[in-house]
């Protein structure tokens, strides 16, 4: 069976010609999925009844099902574990912003990079995710909450750029005006630091916001909490991240998590600052989330503020981010690996 769900208009224009239709039905077919979110071919009206019976034989629509969902009593932050197909899960998190409704999607059920202080690797990889599976998060976390979303980050487990293609490809499909229609400013893409595809992406034409996860400023400690720095040096990834300003004039975020002792004081904030000077760039401060059997500790109160006033003073906007929903386990793969733990999913 094919998932339909996963093609672009471009290749279910080529499906429905294979099997003898008129090329317009893609179209038609295509919103149906997309555009309302539809769970069963009886619900595509415009499509006769032959047509409907022969899709039905040979593809189906995804739907992924909410296996449990955690509600913050603090905010209004909602943590939801998805089953998929083959019985793997994943996690997604709806947040409240002032700018609107923002959805954290995961791109791989777990992941290989092997950060030190980030829950989603703990257990290893699994698989990519597929285009359709990205973007089914959005689906079913706007039919569970009843709410339209305007804004996807892919924060979540997984590495987005490690599953290049299928991340591109769900990209275009939320964005299409026959699909979400979510602008492309109003997505936001997340890595480690995979440098030939920060090039690739840039070279997309897709004004999505690059978000760096940095997390020190010299080779040696970045090598020791996050295993990629081994492959690329923050020399290299941030001539990406110019090539990325130069290409698509959009700001990068960096994403900075501050641990106790490692990562914190003021001579690295310094350091931040002399790196990032003169690029277009806004720095996410994360107090690091202390994860089950971490050997991690968030930096102290007045060292975060400190770390901050460094930066801002040196013209460089940064801001805190706080935790939403810290009550919940809404750190990335929390929530996923106390399932794991319990062994109700398979891994
Ligand atoms: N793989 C991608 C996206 C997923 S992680 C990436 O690395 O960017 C999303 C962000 O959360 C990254 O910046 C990641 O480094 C950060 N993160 C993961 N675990 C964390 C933790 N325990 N505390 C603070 N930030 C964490």
């Amino acid at each position: 069976m094919i998932n339909i769900s996963d093609y672009t208009l471009n290749e279910l224009e080529q499906y429905i010609e294979s099997i003898g239709e008129k090329k317009f039905h893609a179209k038609q077919i295509f919103k149906w999925i997309h555009k309302i979110g539809i769970e069963s071919f009886d619900e595509m009206t415009d499509i006769s009844k032959s047509l409907r019976e022969k899709l039905k034989e040979h593809t189906y629509i995804l739907k992924l099902n909410i296996l449990e969902c955690q509600k913050s009593k603090k905010d209004d932050t909602i943590k939801f574990l998805i089953g998929l197909n083959d019985d793997t899960a994943i996690e997604s998190v709806f947040m409240k912003y002032n700018h609107g409704n923002t959805i954290c999607v995961s791109t791989q059920v777990g992941c290989k990079m092997g950060c030190k202080f980030c829950a989603s690797t703990k257990a290893g990889y699994e698989r990519n995710l597929t285009a359709s599976e990205i973007e089914g998060q959005i689906w079913a976390v706007q039919k569970y909450t009843g709410e339209r979303i305007s804004n996807v980050v892919y924060m979540g487990i997984g590495e987005p750029l490690d599953n290049y293609d299928n991340v591109i490809k769900s990209i275009r499909n939320i964005n299409s005006p026959e699909g979400l229609n979510i602008g492309a400013r109003h997505i936001s893409v997340s890595t480690c630091g995979i440098v030939p595809n920060i090039y690739k992406l840039a070279d997309e034409n897709i004004q999505a916001t690059l978000s760096i996860s940095l997390h020190a400023t010299d080779d040696k400690t970045r090598k020791e909490i996050m295993p990629v720095a081994n492959r690329y040096s923050i020399k290299e990834l941030l001539e990406a991240c110019k090539y990325y300003i130069s290409k698509t004039g959009r700001r990068i975020s960096f994403e900075y998590a501050l641990i106790a002792g490692v990562n914190d004081n003021r001579e690295t904030a310094m350091n931040l600052a002399k790196l990032l000077r003169g690029m277009i760039a806004h720095i996410n401060l994360i107090p690091v989330n202390e994860i089950k059997n971490g050997s991690y500790k968030k930096s102290n109160e007045s060292n975060i503020e400190n770390f901050m006033n460094t930066l801002n003073s040196c013209g460089i906007v940064t801001t805190v981010r706080r935790e939403l929903g810290s009550d919940i386990d809404a750190a990335c793969g929390q929530l996923r690996q106390k399932y794991l733990n319990k062994d109700t999913i398979k891994q």
